[in-house]
């Protein structure tokens, strides 16, 4: 996670996770070494930490409460799970990872989907919501309501219907 906030691949969200502007929270990040000489990038600012302040839908939707509500981040940590000596919404993993044993599979992973960024590329709220926060944090909260609004990162009343989706093009 450090090696891609600093790469400026996203910015270091509620979540305690990288969340980038293009694909959100859905990104699974690894890792090249290598010798070849190039350049280095930098962190980035694209808004999506001021947005967090406002938005706080991850911390709603966590069924565990793992999610700090906090308004800022900070450098309190949670539990000896927390990586200190950095500003960040620590996660209380010991209720995340509880839950994860409770619905047994392949865990949890709602936060991931109520995030706002967490969109196809292409929509256009994601789009707006790119070009924008970065420039008008003042709008944040205005996107979070919309993003309610439309719906997004809910979860589908009927769990069957799942099996049944044709994939998206
Ligand atoms: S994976 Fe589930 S339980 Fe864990 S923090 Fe996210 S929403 Fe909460
Ligand atoms: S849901 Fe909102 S508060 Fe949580 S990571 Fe996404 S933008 Fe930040």
């Amino acid at each position: 996670m450090p090696f891609a906030v600093e790469a400026g691949l996203g910015e270091l969200s509620r979540l305690n996770k990288m969340v980038s502007s293009e694909f959100g929270a859905a990104v699974r990040l690894c890792k090249v070494f290598t010798d070849l000489p190039m350049a280095c990038d930098k962190p980035i600012d694209c808004g999506i930490v001021e947005f967090c302040k406002r938005c706080k839908k991850c911390a709603e939707a966590c069924p565990s409460g793992a999610l700090s509500f906090d308004d800022e981040p900070s450098f309190k940590t949670r539990g000896p799970w927390n990586n200190p000596g950095h500003k960040a919404w620590f996660e209380d993993s010991y209720e995340c990872y509880e839950f994860w044993q409770q619905v047994g599979g392949g865990g949890c992973g709602v936060c991931l989907a109520s995030c706002p960024f967490t969109k196809a590329a292409g929509g256009w709220l994601h789009a707006t919501v790119e070009s924008t926060v970065s420039m008008t944090p003042v709008a944040d909260h205005f996107f979070r309501i919309m993003d309610d609004a439309l719906g997004y990162g809910k979860q589908p009343g009927d769990i069957e219907q799942w099996w049944t989706k044709t994939r998206p093009a």
